[in-house]
């Protein structure tokens, strides 16, 4: 059943619903859906060992520009959340409050053994795990390290699940 729009009262509302309305639609959805595939932006936030590995894809040899992925210095224009390994109880507030900071849509990426089940640090009194602090990973990636191959597939796995509307945001 198609959704209809009733536009009554005040101007500055009814335009409003009108402009939801519009982007709701099918085409523009999927054209707003792409557009957010391609405009990945991770604040800077490196929590452990497993940031060097997505230092390495960012830079020139594998290039994650490529995919539309920038690393950006404001936690308030970013939308994409990486998890870089091991969280202590330290880091883990710092990237409570960035995951906090940033606008929806966003999207988290965790990254390497420590981050999916603790790795080498599973039995730590100070180390935590997305989950713990409430973070919703979106794609998790397995290694130690997870190389840089790796966080290319699963940016691209991020991409097609943003495009086919696969996360409810
Ligand atoms: S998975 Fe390995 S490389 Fe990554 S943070 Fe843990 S120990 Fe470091």
């Amino acid at each position: 059943m198609t959704e209809e729009l009733l536009l009554v009262g005040n101007v500055e509302e009814s335009a409003k619903k009108a402009a939801q309305w519009l982007i709701n639609r099918k085409p523009i959805r999927k054209l707003i859906d792409w557009g957010i595939s391609f405009s990945l932006w991770p604040p800077h936030l490196t929590t452990s060992c497993c940031g060097t590995e997505f230092g390495a894809f960012a830079a020139a040899r594998f290039d994650g520009e490529r995919f539309g992925l920038l690393p950006f210095s404001s936690a308030r224009q970013s939308n994409l959340l990486v998890i870089e390994g091991t969280m202590t109880r330290k880091m883990a507030r710092a990237a409570r409050i960035v995951w906090e900071q940033m606008p929806e849509p966003k999207y988290v990426i965790s990254m390497g053994a420590c981050s999916l089940e603790g790795g080498i640090f599973w039995n730590s009194y100070n180390t935590v795990l997305p989950s713990e602090i409430g973070i919703p990973v979106d794609i998790y990636l397995p290694g130690c390290p997870t190389r840089p191959e790796a966080i290319a597939r699963g940016l691209l796995m991020l991409q097609k699940k943003i495009r086919n509307h696969e996360i409810s945001k």
